[in-house]
């Protein structure tokens, strides 16, 4: 069949924000129609990605051929939750000027900020997942707290380096030893695996994974720790203790390049590794193996994932953490330091995509994972203000990923909340919807990426035509704010359009200027790259003492210097078992968890539940296992996993909620708890009993 492959950039919400090679197949010239998707593949000409993608993404084309793709735009007529079966299509222009409408009525009844435009990170794209926000300002609806993924992880990194910016994840590949520490690459970001085998394979680089689970990343490692959830605080505090206890500190480089280590030091003198052994469950000789390793390599690089941060000390486990190469220097050498995120690399102005000239700080901001109680009418949660009486949504589906489901169910069951919820597929959340729009694919839509992973802004174009009525979320803003009487530029432009003026007023190259395959190389310069001319910080300095007051309300919680945080929800005699509920490899989030190959993959909602807690609750592999805390409980299939202590199981995947016997998901269990200092979601703190089912 006639093929040609063009270029793109993975939307998916993942770090590795791969560029990809895209295989377009032509209709037979008989046949009507346009191009259609073959394989994906990554891109071999972009140094990060090279070549490699997670085989749900080279399967693209299930999702977007998929015979469930949303095509036209729904009226709901029979009862919320139902399904297709409850909707009817509707023209464009009804549904637009229905929405339109409800907006206002809504406004007129209880003011501007009634109106909760909800969004999140479906699509990664700056002009596709933002530009809700033009409207959002331009209409002075309620604001969004964004704290559902790396607000606690944003805070514990910049308390210490001062920016999201880490060493060039391309630098893996000339470390000695690579820390993965709280996250599972080979199934949640695979080009980390690329770069790491590079290094095994020619350096003969060492392997060590900090995970409460043996994930299939800790199962390649040459060192496993598997610390209890939310003690990675006390496993890096006792590290550090040893390399300042055997001489492993660089003080020569702690004394130019860090506030205070004399203070450190003297903090650390009571945190050894029998404190943080009673604290982690980790054996104390673990501790000291892990930090003589880890001192005594030069070139040692902390691959920093985001599980460790999902828990009510998250953001001082992750400070904790990033410590390390400040102690021992690891920093200055090639191959050596950590990254969390290179978000913060390149400055891009987003007034006009986000309207951030029409920002009104003095509009109430509302917490994107408490919607359960902010739909339920939690007067704090609410600022006191009025009750949200209409909800937009694109790119999200809280009805499965927010914390405590079952408060987010009984939100969007209310008779007096409109929602509009703009998809490609009726999702739990567009189920619940009175107006559902079709949306476009990345392959069908223009954007602009930047990637957490690495050193690249990538402009990804529209390779395929739009699937039947399907449109892009910045053509339904634009639509909305004329028929709202929105004024902004940024309404005016198409997509390439505001994507070109942006990058000009960021300094960069416009779409034009782009280098060819639309992939610009960001990278800093070795010593910026490393903090050799210093860390971003106001007095250039890393931050042993972290200035919590400056980032968040609840900073008198957190001490200054790094510390084991005993915040968490460590169980009682009733609860005795620590869930995570972690990423599964063939879904992301709610994305792909209705792909055929998916789905096969996965099997079912599973507990992993160590084999003698199995026992003692007398049951066998493949029986059903209920979990349950006060917020609720329901049944999964157990198995039996050693990988892990005693108290922990494991969840994987954010399952359908239809794939569970009550018809409610793993987070009915998960607290919506803000964790400190200024929120974020806690979906790895979470103490439940066992019992069979
Ligand atoms: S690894 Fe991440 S960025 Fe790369 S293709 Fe898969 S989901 Fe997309």
């Amino acid at each position: 069949m006639p093929l040609d492959i063009v270029p793109s950039v993975c939307p998916h919400d993942c770090p590795s924000a791969c560029a990809l090679d895209v295989e377009r197949i032509k209709p037979a010239p008989a046949k009507a129609g346009g191009y259609s998707l073959g394989r994906v593949r990554g891109a071999v000409a972009q140094d990060y990605t090279l070549g490699v993608v997670c085989a749900k993404v080279s399967r693209y084309a299930e999702r977007q051929h998929h015979p469930e793709r949303l095509s036209q735009p729904l009226r709901r007529v029979g009862e919320k939750g139902r399904g297709v079966d409850a909707f009817r299509p509707i023209s464009w222009d009804d549904a637009l000027d229905e929405v339109a409408e409800a907006l206002t009525h809504a406004t007129q009844r209880h003011g501007s900020e009634a109106v909760w435009p909800y969004y999140y990170a479906g699509t990664m794209g700056l002009v596709q997942r933002d530009g809700i926000n033009r409207l959002r300002h331009a209409m002075r609806y309620s604001r969004e707290d964004l704290t559902i993924c790396n607000a606690l992880s944003d805070a514990g990194w910049c308390a210490g380096v001062g920016a999201k910016r880490g060493v060039d994840g391309r630098e893996i590949a000339k470390s000695d030893l690579i820390v993965v520490w709280g996250g599972n690459p080979v199934s949640t970001q695979i080009n980390v695996m690329t770069h790491i085998a590079a290094a095994r394979r020619e350096r003969g680089a060492k392997l060590v994974v900090v995970d409460p689970y043996r994930t299939a990343t800790a199962a390649r490692a040459d060192l496993h720790l598997a610390p209890l959830p939310g003690t990675d605080g006390a496993l890096a505090c006792a590290v550090m203790h040893v390399l300042f206890k055997e001489g492993y500190a660089d003080r020569a480089y702690m004394a130019r390049y860090t506030d205070d280590p004399a203070g450190l030091e003297a903090h650390l003198k009571i945190r050894d590794p029998a404190w943080a052994a009673a604290i982690t469950g980790l054996p104390k000789d673990e501790i000291v193996d892990f930090a003589r390793l880890y001192g005594s390599t030069r070139r040692s690089y902390i691959r920093v994932g985001y599980g460790f941060s999902r828990s009510r000390n998250g953001s001082a486990q992750l400070f904790a953490v990033s410590c390390l190469p400040a102690v021992t220097g690891a920093w200055a050498h090639e191959g050596g330091g950590a990254l969390y995120s290179n978000l913060g690399l390149v400055e891009i102005d987003h007034t006009l995509i986000e309207g951030l000239d029409r920002l009104d700080p003095s509009i109430r901001m509302l917490d994107q994972s408490r919607i359960g109680p902010v739909l339920t009418g939690d007067a704090r949660d609410l600022g006191n203000g009025p009750p949200v009486t209409a909800l937009f949504v694109q790119n999200t589906n809280p009805m499965v990923v927010a914390p405590e489901s079952r408060l987010v169910h009984r939100g969007f069951a209310r008779s007096d909340l409109f929602v509009c919820v703009h998809e490609q597929f009726m999702t739990e959340t567009a189920a619940m919807a009175d107006i559902v729009l079709p949306a476009t694919t990345f392959l069908e839509h223009d954007d602009l990426y930047l990637g957490g992973a690495h050193t690249y802004l990538q402009l990804g174009r529209a390779v395929l035509p739009a699937h039947a009525e399907c449109r892009s979320n910045h053509d339904v803003i634009n639509g909305l704010a004329t028929r709202l009487g929105a004024h902004h530029p940024g309404f005016a432009m198409s997509a390439v359009e505001l994507i070109d003026r942006t990058l000009r007023l960021s300094g960069l190259p416009g779409v034009a200027d782009f280098p060819q395959g639309g992939r610009l190389d960001c990278c800093p310069p070795f010593a910026t790259g490393h903090f050799l001319d210093g860390f971003p910080q106001p007095d250039r300095k890393f931050h042993f003492r972290a200035d919590w007051r400056a980032i968040g309300p609840q900073y008198a919680r957190l001490p200054a210097f790094p510390d084991h945080v005993a915040a968490i929800d460590d169980g009682d005699p009733e609860r005795p078992f620590r869930l995570v509920a972690a990423p599964s490899r063939s879904f992301l989030n709610t994305s792909f968890n209705n792909t055929p190959s998916s789905i096969a993959r996965e099997g079912r909602p599973t507990a992993l539940v160590h084999p003698e807690a199995l026992k003692e609750l007398r049951l066998a592999d493949g029986d059903r296992v209920r979990i349950g805390n006060r917020q609720g409980n329901l049944v999964v299939h157990a198995r039996g996993f050693a990988g892990m202590q005693k108290r922990v199981v494991i969840v994987e995947g954010l399952w359908p909620n239809h794939a569970f016997e009550e018809g409610i998901g793993i987070n009915l269990l998960t607290s919506a708890d803000p964790g400190l200092p200024r929120g974020g979601a806690v979906f790895h703190d979470t103490s439940v009993w066992l019992s069979p089912a």
